[in-house]
């Protein structure tokens, strides 16, 4: 990719008209209306029960399932947005100390002091990286899936939300290296849990200076083209995104707002040109949802949007696989080797990987010398 396109933010992906996407066509959706995946819906959504071997026992699953408490009590974004944690508008509160009046608005003549009071926040609240960006509305979707109310509503935000707010939360590094478990499971159910808490409060905070807010998880647009546009990172192979700090560890959110912000600078960092040289995530993906070739602007089914050159997952092998094997793997995220902790060695190969792209092949190979990525013991997990 040449760098003057990758200035553009997620529309350096783009490469014919990129539609607005319907959220029924996500894997997860598909799987309850589409015949042809019903049984894999039942397969993944039925009760799984302990199994006596490490990762799978009651304890095992009790850790993963209830990482997600925050998100599936508070916010249920995986279930179509816009109620709870994520509701458009401030929740019915029935106990609250806040004490000025609800009609005061914070004049705001400086945005990008009006950014820094907002990264500010976030971080306090939990998030791990925050970013800000004019919203694309290319990037939210054509429609909702209601499940609970099982309606399929059009989506449509007021032109009066022109930013958007970007968060990302780390997973746990140790917990990652015990995919597939549901061990490892919790560190993405925990993050859901922390991303629905820290976001909701983030909107909360917004309403409170007289604007309006927007919160979501993974309902009403796709995080990743606005994760890019913010500046978080960039698009990789296993088609989701590439943080400078945690590489793909990180879940994300985001929330779209009238608060008068400045947007951040996309970034560029290596990421395709050494996804053009690794294939890691490729040969571990026990699904064979990831492709080895070039990027490519076909698709493999309706998961994957149109008018987009990149490397797209097979979202219907990624969850088929999930739905026979309990819904526990993070392979692809555990292997890449933008999947590091931080530290003087990891934050000079970072350092390499950006400035001296001749040499990614090598550090492929060093990854792999080195035994990175490799899966860790439940066992060890639990009793340390
Ligand atoms: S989560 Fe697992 S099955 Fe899905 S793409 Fe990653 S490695 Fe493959
Ligand atoms: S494992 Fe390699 S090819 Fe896959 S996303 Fe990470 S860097 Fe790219």
């Amino acid at each position: 990719m040449k760098s003057n396109l990758a200035s553009k933010g997620a529309d350096r992906y783009v490469v014919g008209k990129a539609e607005r996407f319907d959220q029924r066509n996500n894997a997860f959706f598909r799987a309850v209306w589409e015949p042809s995946l019903v049984e894999l819906g039942r397969q993944f959504y039925g009760i799984i029960y302990p199994k006596d071997r490490p990762g799978y026992r009651l304890e095992d699953m009790a850790f993963d399932q209830a990482g997600w408490y925050a998100e599936q009590a508070f916010a249920m974004g995986n279930l179509g947005g816009n109620r709870g944690l994520y509701s458009w508008e401030s929740p019915k509160i029935w106990y609250s100390d806040y004490r000025p009046p609800t009609d005061l608005k914070l004049t705001v003549d400086d945005p990008s002091k009006m950014t820094k009071v907002i990264k500010k926040v976030a971080k306090a609240y939990g998030a791990s990286l925050v970013g800000v960006c004019e919203l694309d509305r290319r990037w939210v979707y054509s429609h909702r899936q209601n499940v609970l109310e099982k309606k399929h509503e059009p989506i449509e935000i007021p032109e009066e939300f022109k930013y958007a707010i970007a968060l990302a939360f780390e997973m746990d590094y140790e917990l990652i290296k015990l995919s597939p478990t549901h061990t490892g499971a919790a560190g993405p159910t925990s993050a859901y849990g922390r991303m629905a808490l820290t976001t909701g409060s983030l909107a909360q905070f917004i309403r409170y200076l007289g604007y309006k807010a927007i919160p979501m998880g993974n309902d009403t647009a796709l995080s990743i083209p606005i994760a890019i546009d913010a500046g978080l990172g960039e698009l990789s192979r296993i088609g989701i995104l590439i943080t400078e700090e945690y590489g793909p560890r990180v879940r994300l959110s985001k929330i779209f707002t009238d608060l008068p912000l400045e947007p951040d600078s996309p970034i560029e960092f290596g990421v395709w040109d050494f996804c053009m040289k690794c294939r890691k995530c490729a040969h571990v993906c026990p699904g064979q949802a990831i492709m080895y070739g070039e990027p490519t602007d076909k698709i493999n089914n309706i998961c994957n949007r149109e008018g987009l050159l990149r490397w797209p997952i097979d979202a219907e092998k990624c969850f088929g696989w999930w739905a026979r094997s309990e819904g526990v793997c993070s392979n692809c995220i555990r292997v890449c080797p933008f999947n590091k902790p931080s530290g003087w060695l990891h934050e000079s190969v970072r350092w390499g990987v950006k400035n001296t792209r001749w040499l990614d092949s090598l550090f492929v190979k060093v990854d792999n010398l080195l035994g990175y990525g490799k899966g860790a013991k439940v066992e060890h997990f639990w009793s340390s």
